[in-house]
């Protein structure tokens, strides 16, 4: 009996000792199924049942974003596709709206975006994206290029801060954007500039620096400081994860996701894993999860599921495991920051909870 109970006693201090050192452990590729996880950002552009029945197979919810976007389908199309999506789906999907910036130096312009705002709002967007068109193609009169700070976005951006909307922020590119192609860091960086040289930035000297619109964007935050924003892509800060820090440091009221963004991780990884695990450690309550896939013209759901699949075992391993192992970004094989599950818990689900409350509640 004595034997017994010391033995049950050994077991008990043992599961409080797992249970002390579950919280610092990292989960598994086997958790990856069961762990209830957010994807912050992706597009969706019809209900594709298929891929929504794959998501919640993975216990995947998602925002999908809206986003004035030649290539994706008129913003009104994409509006009505999320609205359907989130009548569908109550508690698997949010969305973002966007607004059109054509015609912003028109007086009409502001009362019909404040109206399209405030009806996205009200058929349930949880925030409102804008996107790198300010930037890098809207021009003003004076043909110059309209940065995001420009006066004619001030009131929009005040209704923002004083209703607390979310803002999306996707403003600039990636870096590599300005270097030429021998010089990038990523392989999808590169293959994309060199397929689509009228984008690469390097190859005109004359439109605005990296560093223009990181200011700009900046004078923008400075101006709205309570204003709640999320910077996409790190905030196009990708390059280094210490100029993402003072960003962080900087801007109190904002967060970034990593969306796109994750081969520049891996690549910074590659120099000094330590480095970019201390930095999701520290700045784990400001950090969302976000793949970016996107759902191509007349992709089926099915399709869309299998590609995001893969996509998203992908970056669970990369944050959850120290495995080695070849993603397509880069030439050689890159080792997982085998990230603490609490820090993981606040990445995947809980930091996109806060930034958009409610988000992913069924509304009555
Ligand atoms: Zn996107």
């Amino acid at each position: 009996m004595r034997h017994l109970v010391s033995s049950f006693a050994a077991l008990l201090a043992g599961a409080v000792f797992s249970n002390a050192a579950a919280a610092d452990a990292s989960y598994t590729m086997a958790d990856y199924g069961r762990v209830v996880k957010i994807d912050a950002h992706l597009h969706l552009h019809n209900v594709a049942p298929a891929f929504m029945a794959a998501a919640r197979r993975q216990n995947f919810k998602a925002l999908t974003i809206n986003v004035d976007y030649p290539d994706f389908p008129p913003l009104d199309d994409q509006q009505q596709a999320a609205i359907e999506l989130k009548q569908q789906f109550p508690q698997d999907i949010a969305w973002a709206a966007s607004f059109p910036v054509d015609g912003s130096d028109q007086p009409a312009w502001l009362p019909a975006t404040r109206h399209r705002v405030d009806t996205a709002l009200k058929a349930g967007a949880v925030g409102v994206k804008v996107w790198k068109n300010i930037g890098m193609g809207l021009r003003g009169k004076d043909g110059q290029l309209v940065m995001i700070d420009d006066a004619r976005f001030k009131p929009l951006f005040d209704d923002f801060a004083r209703r607390g909307v979310p803002l999306l922020g996707h403003q600039g590119e990636p870096h590599n954007c300005w270097l030429p192609l021998e010089q990038m860091t990523v392989n999808n960086d590169r293959a994309y500039f060199k397929a689509h040289p009228q984008y690469h930035m390097h190859l005109h000297p004359e439109m605005p620096s990296w560093e223009a619109h990181m200011a700009a964007r900046d004078r923008l935050l400075a101006a709205h400081p309570g204003m709640r924003f999320i910077g996409m892509h790190l905030a196009s800060l990708e390059r280094d994860v210490g100029e993402l820090a003072a960003f962080l440091d900087k801007f109190p009221a904002a967060v970034v996701d990593v969306a796109a963004r994750i081969g520049q991780l891996q690549h910074q990884s590659h120099k000094d894993r330590e480095r970019v695990r201390r930095f999701f450690i520290k700045y784990q309550d400001r950090i969302l999860y976000g793949s970016d896939i996107a759902q191509a013209p007349g992709q089926d759901g099915a399709a869309l599921a299998k590609e995001a699949e893969g996509v998203w075992r992908m970056h669970w391993r990369y944050f959850n495991t120290a495995d080695s192992f070849k993603v397509a970004d880069l030439d050689k094989p890159v080792t997982g920051l085998a990230l603490p599950r609490d820090v993981v818990d606040k990445l995947y689900r809980k930091n996109a909870e806060r930034a958009f409350p409610g988000a992913w509640e069924a509304k009555p």
